[in-house]
């Protein structure tokens, strides 16, 4: 009987020779035994996910990544220690010296320094092209070029990308696609469905949810996931086995959590939107947002993000944070606790006004990560806040 991605993934469990768990048990092991030396010698000549060394593959590390290969609809995986381990392994398998690649200027910090900083290191070059400018793509694509790379919806900016276009882009011209899909998880928005070749993901997000653990993941086409496994098996970024473990839990709730995230974000948009200190909020599934039909065309829901403009800019985002009492002031997003973050002053402080206006970092920009708590206190300590700032 074919099954809903959500039932597999719930379902898929590593096989264990004792059936008395319902839970699966966590192999703390480094290494695996072989019966004979011909049984050793194949699980090596295979190359394969054979179970030999836990940085080569460990039962728990392959059951999280069979259950995100069914929420994503993917042939295979590699799950990695954190979301930047699998970006860049993504990147240094695929790229090598005179390769160019095009990226949406708007993403994740980390990533920008990635290619920005290490890939010309190696002689890879890229060209970044705004979010909202689709027609920018094409023109941005040369004969070098070897993987178009983007988030949607962005960090923080919350820009949606077609990923119909960018899927019929990448086939016309023969490219990767590698999505990073953190911010709206498999349960809300299928890369792979538009075209997507490879879909990454920081798993400390929203996929743990509790703000626990490091992780990251790459799925996608099986042939492209071997050379990634191949590279990573060498160079070493494994997801440890008590992650994998605490990560592939976290997935059987993922949809109900992703739902309550996705319909508290909704609640505080819809009642924060046209309050006086706000210049203007950005929520995926509000109509008001620039790109609304593509959000409804490729997303579930309008994710747990929203993020807004405060009248008073860099002096009112500091006092936001510094007045808020429900909402933590802390370097992460995708927790059951709703987050607020002021990227100006903290995590983009370090560039200049105008470099941080060139990727929509505005100076009295607020990022709240929406969190499980009753949507009713969560809007409370908001319009509070807002109201002791100027
Ligand atoms: C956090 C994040 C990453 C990096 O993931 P880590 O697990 O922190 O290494 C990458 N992309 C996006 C969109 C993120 O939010």
């Amino acid at each position: 009987m074919d099954q809903h991605p959500i039932t597999k993934a719930i379902r898929t469990r590593i096989d264990t020779t004792n059936e008395m768990e319902h839970s699966s048990p966590l192999f703390l092991t480094s290494s695996f035994c072989f019966d004979n030396s011909e049984e050793m010698r194949a699980a090596f000549a295979d190359e394969n996910d054979d179970n030999i060394y836990s940085r080569f593959s460990n039962p728990n590390v392959k059951e999280f990544t069979d259950r995100m290969c069914a929420l994503e609809g993917a042939e295979a995986g590699y799950a990695t220690a954190s979301g930047m381990s699998a970006i860049f392994a993504s990147f240094m398998t695929f790229l090598k010296k005179g390769d160019h690649l095009v990226s949406c200027n708007a993403i994740f910090g980390s990533t920008h320094t990635i290619i920005t900083k290490y890939l010309p290191q190696y002689g890879i070059e890229y060209t970044y092209v705004p979010a909202g400018e689709p027609e920018q793509w094409e023109a941005a694509i040369r004969p070098n070029t070897k993987m178009i790379y983007l988030e949607t919806p962005t960090n923080p900016g919350l820009d949606i990308i077609d990923l119909d276009f960018a899927g019929k882009l990448a086939r016309k011209h023969d490219l990767i696609l590698n999505v990073d899909n953190c911010f709206a998880t498999p349960v809300n928005q299928r890369p792979i469905d538009f075209g997507a070749d490879l879909v990454v993901h920081s798993a400390t997000k929203w996929i743990d949810g509790q703000g626990r653990v490091l992780g990251g993941v790459i799925v996608g086409k099986e042939e492209l996931i071997h050379n990634i496994y191949l590279f990573c098996r060498s160079t070493g970024p494994a997801l440890s086995p008590f992650n994998a473990w605490i990560l592939s839990r976290s997935l059987e709730t993922l949809d109900v959590r992703m739902e309550r995230h996705a319909s508290n974000a909704l609640y505080l948009a819809q009642h924060l939107e046209n309050h006086p200190k706000i210049s203007w909020l950005k929520y995926p599934y509000l109509p008001s947002h620039p790109q609304h039909d593509i959000a409804k065309k490729q997303m579930q829901n309008g994710g747990g993000i929203i993020c807004f403009e405060l009248k008073g800019g860099l002096e009112s985002g500091r006092k936001f944070l510094d007045n808020l009492s429900l909402l933590s002031m802390t370097a992460n997003l995708g927790d059951s606790r709703s987050i607020a973050s002021h990227p100006a002053s903290t995590t983009h402080a370090k560039l200049s006004q105008a470099e941080r206006l060139a990727v929509n970092i505005t100076p009295g920009l607020i990022r709240i990560s929406v969190g499980l708590e009753h949507r009713d206190d969560i809007l409370k300590d908001i319009l509070k806040t807002l109201d002791s700032i100027s």
